[in-house]
């Protein structure tokens, strides 16, 4: 068996779907050849990646087709049907691959959290209505929590000339139930989530953290955990996250 026979065959060599033969014949030119034990390591490490994260982070049409075309052409069929199916299979996914070998990085260096406070601030802005009770200030807001939630909200910050209390809800974070505040500076929403902190790796860095054009400050008060997240640059940000740390 040549590499460029073999090769077609190693993502159902993969997936066990190969017949005893065909297995065995690869097995034996994998033993020998370097090159196409490495491909066959890297398929292997590929298609963890893609079952984990595509289903969550789909490319868009153009970036597959655009890393598509500069990925080199797919082997020739040299037998029957097999092949033909690996034509078809091999540029969508070897496209995903190749985005994800360009994103790996990115990828890694992500935190649960900061993205489960820009989904959560996607659903205030994108609601219809994005607050349950709309603010008259603090002394409104503070107890339209009492019995909402199964915890307390020590204090509701009251916005100032800056930033706008524009009201709350009852949000989830992750798998608890959170107190939603949204302010307002100028156009851009606010969204602060307040929730109970166990169990989370909470950063105690202050740190501003960056991702898919959002802005998110994470900290930790005693049992509880604060996520801040808008649109917004994130010095304002972080002014709002000092304000509302401060305020008791
Ligand atoms: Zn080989």
């Amino acid at each position: 068996m040549t590499c460029a026979e073999l090769q077609p065959l190693l993502r159902d060599a993969a997936r066990g779907r190969l017949d005893e033969s065909q297995a065995t014949a690869v097995a034996a030119h994998l033993g020998t050849c370097a090159a196409c034990r490495a491909i066959s390591e890297e398929e292997r490490v590929l298609d963890q990646r893609l079952e984990a994260q595509l289903p969550q982070r789909p490319a868009s049409l153009a970036l597959k087709r655009r890393l598509a075309a500069r990925l080199p052409p797919a082997v020739a069929p040299t037998t029957g049907t097999r092949p033909r199916r690996w034509m078809l299979l091999a540029l969508p996914l070897g496209a995903c691959a190749a985005l994800l070998l360009v994103l790996r990085p990115h990828t890694d260096a992500r935190d649960p959290l900061v993205d489960e406070a820009i989904s959560d601030h996607l659903r205030v802005v994108y609601r219809d209505q994005p607050v349950d009770v709309e603010s008259g200030g603090p002394h409104r807001v503070k107890p339209w929590f009492t019995g909402r939630l199964d915890f307390a909200v020590p204090h509701v910050y009251g916005g100032d000339d800056e930033f706008a209390l524009i009201g709350g809800a009852v949000a989830l974070f992750r798998d608890r139930k959170a107190a939603l505040l949204v302010y307002k500076r100028q156009l851009h929403t606010i969204s602060l989530l307040v929730f109970p902190s166990e169990g989370l790796a909470l950063p105690s860095d202050g740190r501003v953290r960056q991702a898919r054009g959002f802005q998110v400050v994470l900290w930790r008060d005693g049992d509880l955990g604060y996520a801040l997240c808008s649109d917004l640059n994130g010095a304002d940000l972080q002014t709002l996250a000092r304000r509302i740390a401060d305020q008791r």
